[in-house]
């Protein structure tokens, strides 16, 4: 198990995405359990955001940039001028571009290729909510008990809807990490099955459609609104999971 002093020392190095695997994992489970350290992270990930600010909407096409770009060929070795390198690389750039948008094809593989990593973590963080008491920091059935809880933990205010009388008890909320970023997870039951919903900040603030797909055994439900991404995964069945989606949905809305 790790330390607050041991995680404290990664957690930048998380921030700038520096870890392997194993060790993002570990200091992960500790922000997950560790509101001091949730705090922490938080708020250098606002502090960052703020320093950053104009240029955040650079970020997404700069990372896709990069990808594209170490799929390129590599450059040649036989040393020409750097201008001419460069324009060739340019020139191969710009190919490569309108290569993908001639098909499309290389953009589903990069956006499968993130998704897959949201998918594994929103599975991971599922599973590991259910070992042991991980399941809520703050457990209440009062929505207005749990709302607030959130505040000033993670950059964005979730939505806490009341559906009991939908069928979905409120069992309360706690911090995990999805993608490397520390998110809300309000969590619900109906029945025996327990439903994560993860709510983060969303790229833009339309509202997009839900979309379903099963991740290792379990379903998962997608979509924006609000300016917040929504995650929901359970081993509920897919249509009383878009149930879900829908009340939940309906509930936002309704400013409920
Ligand atoms: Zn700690």
């Amino acid at each position: 198990m790790m330390t607050c002093d041991e995680a404290r020392v990664l957690l930048h190095a998380l921030l700038d995405g520096e870890l392997d695997a194993g060790h993002a994992r570990e200091v992960e489970t500790h922000v997950a359990g560790c509101p001091r350290c949730a705090a922490e992270l938080a708020q250098f990930r606002a502090m960052r955001e703020a320093m950053s600010g104009p240029n955040l909407r650079l970020a997404a096409p700069a990372a896709l940039r990069s990808r594209i770009e170490a799929m390129l060929p590599a450059e040649p070795s036989r040393a020409a001028a750097p201008s001419r390198r460069s324009l060739l690389r340019g020139f191969a750039y710009g190919t490569a571009l309108s290569a993908i948008a001639a098909t499309g094809v290389v953009f589903m593989v990069v956006r499968s290729d993130q998704d897959q990593q949201v998918l594994g973590d929103v599975v991971s963080a599922h599973l590991r909510s259910l070992q042991g008491d991980h399941l809520t920091d703050v457990r209440s059935t009062d929505q207005s008990a749990v709302k607030p809880w959130f505040s000033g933990k993670v950059a964005v205010a979730p939505p806490v809807i009341d559906l009991t009388a939908q069928g979905f008890t409120l069992l309360g909320g706690r911090l995990d990490a999805i993608d490397g970023k520390l998110v809300a997870a309000i969590v619900y039951r109906r029945g025996e099955h327990v439903i994560n919903l993860f709510v983060a900040k969303a790229a833009s603030a339309g509202h997009t459609a839900a979309r379903g797909e099963a991740v290792q055994g379990f379903n998962t439900q997608r979509w924006s609104d609000q300016g917040l991404h929504f995650i929901a995964i359970s081993d509920l069945s897919n249509d009383d999971l878009r149930d879900f989606h829908v009340k939940f949905e309906a509930g936002l809305r309704a400013g409920a």
